[in-house]
């Protein structure tokens, strides 16, 4: 099994959830200091898409490019260090002449590393932040970054503004050895997985476990547990995973699935292994969370064509 239980997190059995590098937080404020290791050629860059494409080299890792007077007059973010390099993003565009692989998100993480994955989506992150609020929320002036990048301030009325992240509750409902699981309509034919929801203003995530469980699926839990979390950059949620206890099993679907049902771990094992069912792919905390039921009640690993 790659996952283990609280206390023991995953490393590795999910993408995203580990970075190995200094993020270097007190540099943060040195503006002058960091624009000149911007520009400083032994300096590394990540520069992404927009669209939240990674560059990808052969290797294969991500494709960092060396840092200079150009991409430095333009828009960054400082991330922080890794083997004696300091890194940057750029959040800006990305040259016309850059030569690499582009490749989504997701893909990329599946054939990264995950120090690398880790990275990708703290800049991911970092960058979907930067290019939704170039403008102040209060007043529409342009906003100055500030904070290496990590904090923008509106220089007409001093609104400042801090990277978001969006918490989200993903998790499993368990009556005794079954487990629920859903089908969102859009999803490739034969995907189930766990269900999950944004977390409300003003709520707990036990309170989010419990309405999404009742909203989605018409089940109510009475209890859950936290079993771990996961960097979300799409493009930029906290997946925070729990497993809950029914204590009414029967389904009434709400708006978001077009069917939810209660699995035990032999016929889920079946149905995969029948090519029937398919789990979410290996990156997704979702799988991680399906594979620790499977562990502990059925002592097995689904066999499947992912
Ligand atoms: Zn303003």
């Amino acid at each position: 099994m790659r996952g283990s239980r609280p206390g023991g997190p995953p490393p590795g059995g999910y993408a995203f959830a580990t970075a190995a590098f200094d993020r270097g937080v007190e540099l943060r404020e040195r503006h002058e200091h960091l624009q000149r290791l911007a520009a400083d050629p032994s300096s590394r860059w990540l520069l992404l898409r927009e669209d939240g494409s990674a560059p990808v080299a052969d290797g294969p890792g991500l494709h960092w490019q060396p840092g200079s007077p150009e991409l430095a007059a333009g828009e960054w973010v400082f991330l922080g260090r890794q083997d004696g390099r300091v890194l940057f993003a750029g959040v800006g565009g990305v040259p016309q002449d850059l030569a690499a692989q582009w490749l989504d998100l997701r893909a990329a993480a599946a054939m990264l590393d995950a120090g690398q994955a880790g990275l990708l989506a703290y800049a991911r992150a970092l960058g979907a932040w930067r290019s939704r609020h170039r403008h102040c929320g209060r007043c529409g002036a342009r906003n100055q970054a500030e904070s290496g990048g990590h904090r923008l301030r509106c220089p007409d009325c001093g609104n400042t503004s801090f990277p978001r992240t969006d918490p989200a509750v993903i998790f499993l409902v368990r009556d005794g050895e079954r487990a629920l699981l859903g089908r969102q309509p859009g999803w490739p034919p034969g995907r189930w997985s766990t269900l999950a929801g944004f977390v409300e203003p003003g709520e707990t995530l036990e309170a989010a476990v419990v309405r999404e469980a009742h909203e989605e699926a018409g089940v109510v839990v009475d209890g859950c547990r936290y079993l771990g979390s996961q960097p979300w950059p799409f493009p930029a949620s906290l997946m925070l995973a729990f497993e809950a206890r029914a204590v009414e099993t029967s389904i009434r679907l709400g708006d978001e699935l077009e069917a939810a049902r209660w699995f035990a771990p032999d016929e889920l094992l079946a149905a995969i292994a029948a090519g029937e069912v398919r789990l979410p792919p290996r990156l997704s905390i979702s799988r991680w969370l399906i594979e620790v039921w499977l562990a502990e009640v059925a002592g097995r690993q689904p066999v499947d064509r992912e």
